[in-house]
């Protein structure tokens, strides 16, 4: 129970890898914050299998991309909790398409949510954090914002920038004991690579030197090695959760 007393709040955490990182830190004490923006029934259903092992979680809605919303939300949050002590940025959408056919607000859907969400919720709970002189943002990144793909022009920029955003800011914030890293899974079981062709899966297996997907688990462990005590000297850094797949 290293998080004992701890308040975490993740980003899209009702489902996917965001839940799998809920249940992982509240196992660990952490008090946990699922947000969503349209899934209250999975959000929820994450609450209650929390609730079930004797954690503690609530859930909270906003749009990442929502300043307004955002900044409400994280208000409501440290009115309640009396602080904010990890936040995981994992909130993450495609609108995959070939530079040609893909549609400004595609580019501007994603941005909007993968990067500036980031910026949003780090802005939100830095205040909090350096009074506090402690902290840990995780930003879930990408392999793909590492190596780009064809048809993901949008998610490469958000997830390369969210890379950049993780440095900038772990030089911020470091004299105030808030670290900030980024965990870029390569590719993960989840809703969002579900649509995945039996040939694109095929193709993408044989690019893994491991040879299978990764689990949202895999990543969970990422994020509560750096959210835990053995995380604390770790900042601006990405640790890579793909398998081999890219080095
Ligand atoms: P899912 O599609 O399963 O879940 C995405 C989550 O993000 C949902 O909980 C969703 O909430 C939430 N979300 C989307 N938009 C917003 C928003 N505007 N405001 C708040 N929450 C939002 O995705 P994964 O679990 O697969 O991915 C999680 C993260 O990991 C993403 O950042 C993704 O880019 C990244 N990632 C995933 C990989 C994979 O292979 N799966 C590989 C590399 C990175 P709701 O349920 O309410 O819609």
């Amino acid at each position: 129970m290293t998080l004992q007393g701890k308040t975490a709040l993740v980003t899209g955490g009702g489902r996917g890898i965001g839940r799998a990182i809920c249940l992982r830190l509240a196992k660990m004490g952490a008090k946990v914050y699922i947000n969503y923006v349209a899934g209250a029934d999975t959000a929820e259903a994450v609450q209650r299998e929390i609730a079930d092992f004797g954690g503690q979680a609530r859930v909270l809605p906003f749009n990442v991309a929502d300043a307004v919303a955002v900044a409400e939300a994280v208000k409501t949050l440290i009115a309640e909790a009396g602080a904010i002590d990890i936040l995981v940025n994992n909130a993450g959408i495609t609108r995959d398409g070939l530079l040609a056919r893909m549609k400004e607000e595609d580019w501007d859907a994603v941005v909007d949510t993968n990067l500036k969400g980031a910026f949003l919720c780090a802005k939100a709970v830095s205040k909090q954090m350096m009074k506090q002189r402690f902290g840990r943002i995780i930003n879930i990144a990408s392999v793909i914002g590492c190596t780009g793909n064809a048809g993901q022009v949008n998610y490469a920029a958000a997830k390369a920038g969210l890379i950049g955003l993780t440095k900038s800011l772990a030089r911020e914030l470091a004299s105030r004991t808030i670290t900030v890293n980024a965990v870029a899974p390569g590719y993960i079981v989840t809703e969002m690579t579900a649509a995945l062709s039996e040939e694109a899966r095929a193709q993408l297996l044989s690019e893994i030197p491991m040879a299978v997907l990764g689990s949202a688990q895999d990543v969970a462990g990422a994020v509560a090695y750096l959210a835990g005590p053995d995380g604390g000297y770790i900042s601006g850094q990405t640790i890579h959760v793909n398998g081999g797949m890219y080095m």
